[in-house]
């Protein structure tokens, strides 16, 4: 998910939560909202699919508040409900409070257990809706010291931004899974996002990141830090350099781009392959197939060519429409690829669905051979913490080893980046601050067991 705050007295809050938004659209596609303010109630608008349908009929108009909050959801297998729509709104005992949040909690079981015991009742079936009946349920004095003791009381990852009618807030696990950072615009006024794309797009000045275990409050005074956890290490998502993040966005002081074109450099390192041309599988693969290419000397083709108005093909029903959908998403530039021997570089592999069906049809326009470089090592375990890597059964490195996922797949060669080759890829980021659990089953938190997940994993 994307989540995106502004406070600020001289703009125009929900045009600018909607830019904002939409430069957030890659990390999550199903629904999306704001939370805006007129200094009196909070009100929310949202809706379900891209940004730009949900406020089809425009933005709401300015409600008069210096505040607003924004959210873009991102689907988890099998949970396409538009109760689930964020940002969520709740009145407390200390007044309304709104909240978007990114990352999955570890623990909601047995919190969502008590609050039932407690005479909770839930609407949907998020994990943020346990975070602000933890909230609303503290006995603590101020908004502040409540949210504080809430975070202390949540398990697994979030990155979170909340407003009440004349705050703004902002959380980020003691993990730091998720990203979150602040800015500053021309006004004076402040900005949290999920990335630096966003404060980009909306004319905002990169700040700072988040501290993991930092509590942040906004108002017209300015940022009042707080930390309310701290563990021993940090565990930045790995993956997000590797897929989720856009390329132009810089995480916790590492530059996506040049974190993907060292992945790049790595596998050419690991691989030495002899061929005559890099292509990449658009968009996800192209930023680390253009590193292979300049660490190797082999040239950098546009083999296939992506259909920009396509959504996407990650869920569909049976292998007949999955493989239509990517025919309708790529398509080969028979020209390039007839006759060569080929370096193809994507991203990751989850089910290899995708990756079988690009092979089969490189072959069928001429290519010689296809060899495939993934910047992201097997992904063999399932995520605990936001990303949607499909139940584990369907991964398909959790139940074949590279050889039977090449001969699967239908590739001469097939390469996985190493784990070694992928931290030191994110190099500003030390390997022991960064989680690589769906790699490599190292999970820095309790997670939930199979039961617990119940439909979700
Ligand atoms: P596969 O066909 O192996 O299941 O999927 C691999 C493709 O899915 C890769 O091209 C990768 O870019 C993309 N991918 C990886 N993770 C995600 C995700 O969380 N959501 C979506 N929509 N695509 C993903
Ligand atoms: Fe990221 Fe994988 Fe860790 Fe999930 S398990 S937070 S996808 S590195
Ligand atoms: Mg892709």
């Amino acid at each position: 998910c994307g989540v995106l705050g502004i406070f600020d007295k001289t703009l125009d809050i929900p045009r600018y939560i909607y830019w904002g938004l939409f430069a957030l659209q890659h990390r999550g596609q199903e629904s999306g909202g704001m939370a805006l303010t007129d200094g009196v109630d909070i009100h929310t608008y949202r809706g379900m699919g891209l940004i730009s349908s949900v406020f089809e009929k425009g933005v709401p108009d300015e409600e008069g508040g210096p505040i607003g909050i924004g959210h873009v959801r991102y689907s988890t297998t099998g949970s396409n409900n538009p109760r689930n729509i964020q940002p969520l709104a709740v009145y407390t005992p200390m007044g309304q409070l709104a909240l978007a949040h990114n990352g999955n909690l570890t623990n909601t079981r047995a919190l969502r257990e008590e609050l039932d015991k407690n005479g909770a009742i839930f609407q949907t079936t998020m994990d943020s809706e346990i975070i602000v009946n933890l909230i609303s349920r503290s006995q603590k004095e101020t908004m502040e010291e409540r949210i504080m003791e809430s975070m202390n009381r949540l398990g697994g990852a979030y990155s979170l931004v909340l407003m009440t009618k004349d705050k703004l807030y902002g959380a980020r696990d003691p993990y730091g899974f998720r990203p979150l950072c602040i800015g500053r615009t021309d006004g004076g006024g402040w900005v949290l996002a999920s990335e630096t794309c966003a404060l980009d797009a909306i004319g905002a000045t990169f700040v700072r990141d988040v501290q993991p275990g930092e509590f942040v409050e906004i108002t017209e005074q300015g940022v009042k830090s707080r930390i309310f956890a701290t563990v021993d290490r940090k565990q930045i998502c790995s993956f997000e350099y590797i897929y989720f993040a856009r390329p132009d966005s810089t995480i916790d002081g590492q530059d996506v781009y040049q974190a993907r074109l060292n992945m790049g450099k790595e596998m050419w390192n690991e691989t030495q392959y002899d061929a005559d041309l890099v292509i990449s599988v658009p968009d996800s693969g192209n930023t680390a197939a253009i590193g292979y290419s300049q660490a190797s000397g082999i040239p950098f083709r546009h083999g296939l060519i992506k259909n920009r108005y396509m959504g996407r093909t990650f869920i569909k029903p049976n292998q007949k429409q999955r493989e239509l959908a990517v025919r309708m998403k790529l398509n080969v530039v028979k020209s390039v690829v007839k006759g060569k021997r080929i370096v193809m570089v994507d991203d990751s592999i989850v089910r290899g669905t995708t990756s079988g069906i690009i092979c089969k049809l490189l072959r069928e326009a001429g290519a010689k051979e296809v060899y495939m470089c993934v910047s992201a090592p097997p992904i063999k375990y399932p995520c605990f913490y936001g990303i949607d890597t499909s139940v584990r059964k369907e991964l398909i490195a959790s139940t074949l080893n590279v050889e039977q996922i090449q001969k699967y797949i239908g590739v001469d060669k097939l390469h996985f980046i190493s784990i070694e080759g992928l931290s030191r890829a994110i190099s500003n980021i030390p390997r022991e601050d960064m989680c690589l659990a769906c790699f490599n089953n190292d999970y820095p938190t309790a997670i939930p067991t199979a039961n617990e997940e119940g439909e979700k994993y």
